[in-house]
């Protein structure tokens, strides 16, 4: 009698959310869910950079290299590529932009880049033809603007993470605030001569891109979609600009795995940040945000920026022995992990291909599983208990938590 009388309640209660929630339902319903957990590394601003960076890219990949996933298979970086740098000199004395070529220019870290390539712990994305506005950095060269002069006194190599903020942005024009948006025709150009360099460097043309800052905007995406780009990596959301105060201005501010937009590019999204350098992570908050993304079969995205690696050896040294740490709990803790770069993930979202292919060195893995239904409707409740507060509490008030969590708990 209780009984029948808890399900006639519980089954009020989820007609009235379906009719009051009904569109939130079928679009979370819709997402790709994963049987097997994908676990990505996504790390931002190699390129260009002292020798040493070699050095420690190479210790960071031999960390990488000592762990497997269910199909044996290394943990694989998914380096995010600046291809140069501005040729300070050379812009001094013609008044024009010119540029120091990764390849050329870097052939220390440019060998390590490709040692990781062959060796399947590194995988390439672009990130910017450089990590700043060009055409803008010329003209504060010309005007022998301050912000410019820890650049303009370096002789050999200089840190663009060492400029302003807003000047480190690639595809705006940050001299000012508010940003300026680059004009669609500065887009196509730029992307497009990106890309040349790109595929020279490394063989093939970068399938999925992040922007530095995370700053572009529907230009840009058309832009990217006429070079062939089928991903764009993300934080979970778009800045398009930085108002007045600096502040981001975000458009769309929510963008959920697999998401597409208008030029039917599929988004991605960073879930675990792993920047210890900064101060505010450990592997064991990383972790927790790790086991959170498993929960509602989500790929675990991690963000760990270049930096973190280059700067003190110290500092490099805890950086790398974090992620080791991270890494190892994961493999542990989760089960059927699949360790795969960002370009990948998004080929297997776009097509549902039948095999997981490393483009830049030809090896081929087994396809990803998608979550059955029992394990999906689990990963599902998760994902409504951890984005919407309301339906929580919903959940808490009515006992619809009962059933949910006994589900949850059994098909994951
Ligand atoms: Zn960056």
């Amino acid at each position: 009698m209780v009984v029948l009388f808890f399900l006639g309640f519980w089954l009020t209660c989820i007609a009235a959310l379906w009719l009051w929630k009904k569109s939130l339902f079928i679009a979370t319903w819709r997402e790709p869910y994963f049987a097997d957990t994908p676990v990505l590394i996504e790390s931002d601003d190699w390129g260009p950079g002292g020798d040493f960076h070699a050095e420690r890219l190479k210790q960071l990949l031999g960390m990488l290299s000592q762990h497997k996933d269910s199909v044996n298979r290394s943990a694989i970086l998914t380096a995010d590529m600046v291809l140069a740098v501005p040729d300070v000199a050379k812009i001094d004395a013609t008044g024009q932009y010119h540029r120091r070529m990764l390849d050329k220019d870097f052939p220390t870290i440019y060998a390590a880049l490709q040692l990781g390539i062959q060796q399947d712990t590194l995988v390439p994305q672009l990130h910017g033809m450089e990590h700043l506005n060009g055409k803008a950095f010329a003209e504060l060269c010309q005007q022998q603007d301050p912000r410019l002069s820890t650049a303009r006194s370096s002789i050999d190599w200089w840190d663009w993470e060492k400029l302003d903020s807003p000047l480190q942005g690639h595809y705006v024009d940050g001299r000012h605030l508010p940003t300026q948006a680059i004009s669609a025709e500065d887009a196509q150009s730029l992307v497009a001569n990106a890309m040349n360099y790109f595929t020279g460097m490394f063989g093939y043309p970068s399938l999925s891109t992040v922007a530095p800052c995370y700053l572009w905007n529907d230009d840009i995406e058309q832009s990217w979609q006429q070079q062939n780009i089928i991903a764009i990596q993300t934080a979970g959301y778009r800045c398009t600009g930085r108002d007045q105060t600096g502040h981001y201005f975000q458009d769309p501010p929510l963008i959920r795995v697999g998401n597409t937009n208008r030029f039917e590019q599929t988004y991605l999204v960073r879930n675990v940040m792993y920047e210890p350098v900064d101060g505010k992570n450990t592997p064991n908050s990383a972790f927790a945000e790790a086991e959170i993304a498993y929960r509602q079969a989500l790929p675990v995205s991690i963000s760990t920026h270049r930096y973190n690696y280059t700067r003190s050896a110290e500092e490099c040294q805890q950086a790398i022995a974090g992620l080791d740490q991270l890494l190892t709990q994961i493999s542990v803790d989760l089960p059927n992990i699949r360790f795969l770069a960002s370009p990948e993930l998004g080929e297997f979202l776009q097509h549902q291909t039948d095999n997981i292919r490393n483009r830049f060195n030809q090896r081929l893995w087994p396809t990803l599983k998608l979550a059955r239904i029992y394990r999906k409707i689990g990963a599902f409740l998760y994902r409504l208990y951890y984005r919407h507060k309301k339906l929580a509490l919903i959940g808490y008030f009515t006992g619809l938590f009962i059933p949910a969590w006994l589900i949850c708990k059994t098909s994951s």
